[in-house]
């Protein structure tokens, strides 16, 4: 980038030629943009956020799962790719593009150093939550810092970032990036670039998008992240013979506080009290095991379980018994001293709610009750069973919590190569339009999520995208 471009206004900044052009500011783009300066070309940014939320969904990560051999200060090791490969196989039942999953898996090995280098830190995982200490590197100071450093090393190297710029449209001929349209301050600007990186998330945020395909549930989904990724780039893309990928009703969705923000609420929403109790829907019935398994391995199938129930709320009870036993909660619990005054306080039929504890009380087995094994408290006889750390409700004050889907991010995506390149739906690779992040995460999982693999992903592919984009406006 030449100086003269750091010195000036961001009106002026959208008037220049660059060589790489990305759109969305969240870690896929800063890793491109990095690494698309360090080869040498010019770089402009355009992110929808204004600068105090930038970063996306990357904002509100922890860490990002990486393999590596022999571990270090900091993760506990070894962590195998071929460990890795048997973990991501599991979680998505085979339904990934096994050559791109091999390359994100083992070019993990590399993100540790690399974001190291770019002056991202790293602490051991914290306690007390997943077990994750020997796979995922956790962020000091979280996804924000992270973006903080990455944002700082960018704009070291010249990379342009102009915030509250919004890509609304693109020109697209032959299966070439021409220019983008871009959306500032009510002036509407047309960048051209040699080549473009599209780093602009899912469409989780476009509640309008998700009814298409859930209907007018989607109006009760909770986002869990920024309100910026509301698929803009996606949908251009796919309305230019760009070719999909991914199940558009795929995405990762957990069940969490239903008094959260409608968006940004982050990873404090969560809940973690439902394998110590019951939980019912709005006609005060329970609908799946609670104690099906330890709540890591469990709570990414819980969004889509309430997503199922009337009104897509649910409601999780627990007794005083069990109420230091996980994470507390951001949001106080509702309490009362008896069923029937917790019913009332959550809006539940009380005749119904006693009726659904007594029968869960009746069925439950005395066994010994251990929440760091699969314990030999599970009940018996009634449907739907709970198969372990099922207690009767008997300890009052009662609690309940609120649960709505929370919508973390969507899977339909666009299809890339091992370079990067988006692949046209005649099968070509476009020559100079390049994908990483949510939006094309899709390729590697079609479904199910494994803990940190979505910034696996974005780093992976931002930095490929970001090496192929400034090769090919290099020559
Ligand atoms: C609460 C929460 C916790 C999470 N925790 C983890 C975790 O610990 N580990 C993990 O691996 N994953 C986690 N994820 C998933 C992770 O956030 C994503 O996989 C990852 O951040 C994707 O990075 P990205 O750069 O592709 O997208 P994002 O970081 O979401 O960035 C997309 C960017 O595009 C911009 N944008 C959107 N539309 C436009 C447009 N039209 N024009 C210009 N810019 C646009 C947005 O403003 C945003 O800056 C979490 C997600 C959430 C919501």
């Amino acid at each position: 980038m030449p100086s003269s471009v750091a010195m000036i206004n961001d009106q002026q900044a959208l008037r220049h030629h660059y060589d790489v052009l990305i759109a969305g500011g969240g870690n896929a783009a800063l890793c491109a943009a990095i690494t698309a300066s360090k080869a040498g070309a010019s770089v402009l940014i355009v992110e929808a956020a204004p600068k105090a939320l930038r970063g996306g969904n990357s904002r509100h990560t922890r860490n990002m799962r990486v393999a590596h051999d022999v571990g270090n200060g900091i993760l506990t090791g070894p962590y195998p790719v071929a460990e890795y490969w048997d973990d991501l196989l599991r979680v998505t039942g085979g339904q990934t593009d096994e050559q791109l999953a091999r390359l994100t898996l083992e070019c993990s090995t590399e993100l540790w150093d690399w974001h190291r280098q770019q002056g991202v830190r790293f602490q051991p995982s914290l306690s007390g939550t997943l077990s994750l200490g020997r796979t995922n590197a956790f962020f000091l100071g979280g996804g924000k810092a992270l973006l903080n450093a990455l944002y700082r090393t960018a704009s070291s190297r010249g990379v342009r970032v102009v915030y509250e710029a919004k890509v609304v449209d693109l020109t697209i001929t032959d299966g070439a990036f021409r220019s983008a349209m871009v959306l500032t301050n009510q002036a509407e600007h047309e960048i051209t670039a040699s080549s473009f990186v599209a780093a602009a998330g899912g469409f989780e945020a476009s509640i309008e998008w998700l009814t298409e395909y859930w209907g007018q549930a989607a109006n009760n989904f909770l986002i869990r992240g920024t309100p910026y990724n509301r698929g803009e780039v996606l949908r251009l893309l796919l309305n230019n013979q760009v070719q999909a990928v991914g199940d558009p009703k795929q995405c990762h969705a957990v069940a969490i506080d239903g008094r959260a923000p409608k968006f940004d609420g982050g990873i404090v929403t969560r809940l973690d009290c439902v394998p110590f109790g019951i939980v019912v829907n709005n006609h005060a019935e329970r609908f799946y095991d609670e104690g099906e398994d330890f709540w890591p391995k469990r709570y990414a199938i819980w969004g889509r379980l309430v997503a199922m129930q009337p009104d897509q709320i649910a409601f999780a009870l627990i007794d005083a018994a069990s109420l230091n036993l996980f994470m507390p909660s951001v949001y106080p619990p509702e309490q009362s001293e008896t069923i029937e005054g917790l019913a009332k306080k959550l809006s539940l039929d009380p005749v119904r709610l006693r009726k659904t504890v007594d029968t869960f009380n009746a069925a439950c087995h005395p066994g010994r009750f251990d929440p760091a094994v699969h314990d030999t408290c599970r009940t018996e006889g009634i449907t739907p069973p709970k198969s372990h750390w099922a207690r009767p409700l008997t300890t009052p004050p009662f609690y309940g919590y609120p649960l709505r889907p929370g919508i973390t991010f969507t899977y339909l995506g666009v299809k890339v190569d091992t370079h990067a390149r988006i692949i046209m739906t005649d099968g070509n690779a476009s020559p100079n339009m390049f994908a990483a992040g949510e939006i094309m995460a899709g390729n590697v999982l079609g479904k199910g999520y494994l803990a940190g693999i979505g910034m696996t992903i974005g780093s992976v592919f931002g930095r490929i995208a970001g090496r192929e984009a400034a090769r090919y406006a290099r020559h």
